[in-house]
């Protein structure tokens, strides 16, 4: 199957209900397009200035997420454009996307990434700290920055029941959190590897790369 063969095929085996993320790093411009005409619209990126330069070139309708771990000095260049930012991680972050969503006259929607993996090396706060978060008045201040749901990233294994346990264990916090805080809508799980077990869990946003694209080399 060709690019945009995958992508008709993942629409219609997610529904209408579930957003996809055509996760397109490292891949050329020439391969999104072919997903664009497909009828593709957002696609996300884990690195600031590659999407920034895809951004310039592009057409211009495209939505940009950036899926990857954000540092704050960075931020700025994608403050103009950016259509939602899956791994927050800390309210100092927070701070910043508000600061330069103002300049730009817009307001960023944000998730928060949970940790929800067994590993270590996953980035992402605890489920106490995003509390913390959206009740702090700090975060009630920010005029420009919403988050507007959760984000997590399972354990990379071939046993889905360890996946399914922690897809679940997000789910659980959403809709915990989302009777608190209303604002909160986008529940962001799965990869190519683990996209069913996390619809099945309650997904509403997949993010998938290689099962679109390919494989990366790097
Ligand atoms: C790369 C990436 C994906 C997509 O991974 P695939 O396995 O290629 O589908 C999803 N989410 C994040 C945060 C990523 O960095």
């Amino acid at each position: 199957m060709n690019i945009s063969e995958k992508i008709k095929t993942f629409r219609e085996e997610i529904g209408p209900e579930v957003t996809l993320v055509a996760i397109s790093k490292t891949k050329p411009n020439s391969a999104i397009m072919e997903a664009y005409e497909a009828g593709q619209r957002i696609f996300g990126e884990n690195k600031i200035q590659e999407m920034v330069e895809k951004h310039e070139a592009l057409p211009k309708d495209i939505q940009w997420h950036m899926v990857g771990h954000v540092q704050r000095n960075k931020v700025k260049y994608m403050a103009p454009f950016v259509s939602l930012i899956h791994a927050v991680d800390s309210l100092k972050l927070l701070k910043e996307i508000d600061k330069e969503a103002k300049k730009n006259n817009r307001t960023i929607p944000c998730l928060l990434q949970i940790k929800i993996a067994e590993e270590d090396s996953k980035f992402g706060i605890s489920e106490t700290q995003a509390k913390e978060i959206l009740s702090s008045t700090e975060y009630a201040e920010l005029m420009n920055v919403k988050v507007t749901g959760l984000m997590g990233m399972a354990t990379f294994t071939e046993d889905m029941e360890i996946v399914k346990k922690e897809f679940l264990k997000l789910k659980g916090i959403f809709d915990d959190y989302s009777n608190s805080f209303s604002e909160l809508k986008i529940l962001s799980m799965g990869m190519s590897s683990d996209y069913k077990t996390a619809l099945e869990c309650g997904s509403n946003m997949v993010r998938i790369g290689s099962s679109i694209f390919g494989e990366r080399n790097n």
